[in-house]
């Protein structure tokens, strides 16, 4: 069997302060007919990055309408994550070469995690390209019983997708009876499929990481990572990959403390196990610190975890995902939740969620960025308006009562 893993129990009920009583009974009301179904989530790490942080909300709220949800992952090893991590990166766009000797590591080890799913199931969800193949490999197993629904959720922007590794994946994924999507526009036009559905993260707002915190310890949380909360604060939240940019997070910042030279900029990111660039990312950002105290490089390692994130994005006057390619970036609803603007690059889901002007920037370079934090910071009133307009926005499109609703109407079909 894979790994099982734990959850905590959730209630339904307990979002209606958040979401509305309607929409609660609406769920309800959809997942009637599901009620005794049995649903398989499998991806490829249980923490760290933004699809362990859905499935620790989405299964646990499965299981509170009474349906029999499972959260599982695959087991890999330190070259099959290095090949994975390849392939996400080329499907973002990037050049790599797409080797035989990869492609048959790649399948091997997906072959045995298919070898060791067990149990009966009415629909099993795949994440990301990790384990896609899975499927093709699952044969006689139970867990592809004829009426088993399969679901493939792609999670990253496939828009430049490197054609060889997409070419490669394509058919694997053609086998699965839907695909779910982040943006339309992230779906490869030669992608043939009866029900292509588009339905984008959310966060948790009840979540540690979002729920709101008094004052005093939010301020006594930064201050033990020794930031001070009476000075202005930058904050970028983000595993370690090139594609979150920190390194023209820290451009931003040193031109933003050219004008505002009491500013601090805090980068967290944890280390996840299917991330192995983590730890040199890590090194590059910290040389490009040049020892500047006020550049807080924190990560797990540090012992921060859920509450620290909530505090780090309260304590911010201007939250930063400065993106350069982006699934959707859970960071941005996180930092609009939290009241607080957020200056993302524009790129993938962040343009769902930052209206430029409104509840935020969309910027296109490191002197974009730079010019809005300065335009922020030196205007709180203006930043406070834009974090009210982005909490209404998250409220309205990217809670997990709204991606929940999604999945069971999709779930609905399937069986229709
Ligand atoms: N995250 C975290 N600790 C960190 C860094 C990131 O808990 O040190 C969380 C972050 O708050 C968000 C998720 O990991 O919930 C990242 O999701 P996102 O969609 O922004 O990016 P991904 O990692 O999936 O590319």
């Amino acid at each position: 069997m894979l790994e099982r893993v734990p959850l905590l129990e959730k209630s339904l009920a307990d979002y209606a302060e958040v979401a509305g009583e309607e929409a609660i009974e609406a769920i309800r009301a959809a997942a009637a007919p599901l009620v005794g179904a049995r649903i398989l989530h499998v991806n490829a790490t249980a923490y760290g990055g933004g699809v362990a942080e859905l499935l620790a909300t989405h299964v646990p709220l499965l299981r509170d309408l009474g349906i029999e949800a499972e959260w599982q992952v695959i087991h890999g090893s330190d070259e099959f994550f290095a090949i994975t991590k390849n392939v996400h990166n080329a499907l973002q766009g990037a050049e790599i070469e797409w080797t035989a000797a990869m492609q048959r590591v790649y399948l091997e080890k997906v072959l045995d995690n298919a070898l060791l799913l067990e149990g009966e199931f009415d629909y099993v969800v795949i994440h990301d390209p990790q384990p896609a193949a899975i499927l093709a490999l699952a044969g006689s197993s139970t867990v592809n019983a004829p009426g088993t629904k399969w679901v493939w959720r792609c999670h990253i922007d496939l828009t430049d997708a490197n054609p060889d590794v997409w070419e490669f994946f394509r058919p694997y994924v053609e086998q699965y009876d839907a695909s779910v999507w982040t943006m339309p526009e992230f779906v490869p036009s030669s992608l043939s499929m009866n029900r292509i559905v588009q339905a984008p993260p959310c966060i948790d707002p009840l979540s540690v990481k979002n729920l709101d915190l008094p004052e005093p310890f939010m301020r006594e949380i930064v201050k033990q990572y020794g930031i001070d909360p009476d000075r202005p604060l930058m904050c970028q939240v983000s595993r370690y990959d090139p594609w979150k940019d920190p390194l023209g997070v820290i451009e931003a910042y040193r031109l933003v403390r050219q004008e505002i030279p009491e500013v601090q900029l805090v980068l967290a990111g944890s280390m996840a196990t299917d991330d192995p660039e983590g730890f040199q990312v890590w090194e590059e950002v910290d040389a490009a610190r040049h020892g500047d105290h006020d550049i807080h490089l924190l990560s797990n390692i540090q012992q921060v975890g859920n509450v620290q994130i909530n505090a780090f994005q309260r304590a911010a006057d201007v939250v930063i995902q400065k993106s350069l390619r982006e699934g959707f970036g859970l960071t941005v609803s996180e930092g609009l939740w939290k009241g607080r603007p957020v200056i993302g690059g524009r790129a993938g889901g962040i343009v769902l969620q930052i209206h430029d002007g409104e509840n935020g920037y969309l910027v296109d370079s490191v002197e974009e960025c730079a010019r809005h934090s300065i335009e922020l910071l030196q205007n709180p009133a203006r930043a406070n308006e834009m974090g009210i307009a982005g909490r209404e926005h998250v409220r309205q499109n990217f809670l997990s009562t709204r991606e929940l609703a999604d999945w069971i109407g999709l779930f609905n079909q399937l069986a229709g």
